[in-house]
């Protein structure tokens, strides 16, 4: 069997590490396989993977929305963020499913996290804040304040969230009360990723908060380790990148991924990487 993520680039993607070292725990005869697939060329990638007999495609940027149009057949949840991470081919044709958002909320269940009544602040409103929203709308959240720099972006996702059943408010970056009052923080902004600060300090936080950072590589970004230092429990991106693939395993295998052997095979290739 064949698996890949497309994208571009999707050099540096650890997807192939992950989902390889689980085949290889399960014994199955599979491969996965980077593929660069520029937006343009979507179309007829899509057709080549068809033919060369792909069984399951994951999605990256920038190609998550850009892939709806040449799917066959939309999950609900898909379909209501208008984003897609995960296809399934079924008799040559080709199934569109989003598990980013299941996969956070999964990596946090998994550390015994407990959603009910917590006040949520979301930073950042681009297609990863998306499908958190979009997955932590239908839990018993008591709010969302979804902040990011473009204000507007905000106020859309607050729509979102609204039109799931969720309690949600949006605003521009702005520090403020709910640095008090929030429960769990997530840091969905690419802000981090070449070791720059972010641009809101946590001063002030509520200890007892939880602060999640999607960004996994570097492993501990400015904006953890000020949570950390401020006594916040820490999280980088490393276990929602791990359980979105989990739920892929769902989608295309109808089993459950050896999740502690995927885990290892990607820290093993962060040490690797320094
Ligand atoms: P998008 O491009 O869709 O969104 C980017 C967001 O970052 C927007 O809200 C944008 O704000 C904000 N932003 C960018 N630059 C700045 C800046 N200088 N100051 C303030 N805000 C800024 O990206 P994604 O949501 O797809 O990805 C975001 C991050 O999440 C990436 O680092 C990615 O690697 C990570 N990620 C991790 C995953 C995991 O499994 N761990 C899964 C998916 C993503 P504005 O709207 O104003 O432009």
């Amino acid at each position: 069997m064949k698996y890949g993520i497309i994208g571009y680039p999707v050099e540096h993607s650890l997807s192939p590490v992950m989902h390889e070292a689980g085949f290889r725990e399960l014994g199955i005869d599979a491969q996965y396989h980077r593929i660069p697939l520029h937006p343009t060329e979507l179309a007829e990638g899509l057709a080549f993977l068809l033919e060369l007999g792909y069984s399951g495609i994951n999605v990256t940027y920038p190609l998550k929305e850009a892939v709806l149009p040449f799917l066959d057949k939309v999950n609900p949840q898909a379909s209501e963020i208008g984003a897609v991470n995960t296809i399934k081919v079924v008799d040559g044709g080709l199934q569109g499913y989003n598990t980013d958002g299941d996969g956070f909320v999964q990596a946090l269940k998994e550390q015994g996290y407990d959603f009910t009544g917590r006040k949520v602040v979301i930073l950042g409103a681009g297609g990863s804040a998306k499908s958190i929203a979009a997955s932590l709308a239908h839990l018993p959240i008591k709010e969302i304040l979804i902040l990011n720099r473009t204000e507007e972006k905000a106020r859309i996702l607050v729509e979102l969230v609204h039109s799931l059943g969720g309690q949600a408010s949006g605003e521009a970056f702005i520090s403020g009360d709910w640095l008090k009052k929030v429960d769990l923080l997530i840091q969905t902004t690419s802000v981090g990723m070449r070791g720059e600060s972010y641009p809101l300090s946590l001063q002030g936080i509520n200890p007892s908060a939880w602060v999640i950072d999607l960004i996994y590589h570097p492993p501990l970004t400015k904006f953890l380790a000020e949570a950390e230092s401020l006594g916040c429990r820490t999280m980088n991106g490393l276990d929602m990148l791990i359980w979105q693939g989990a739920l892929a395993w769902k989608i295309w295998l109808d089993r459950e991924a050896p999740v502690a052997q995927m885990r290892r095979a990607l820290l093993d290739n962060y040490i690797k990487r320094g």
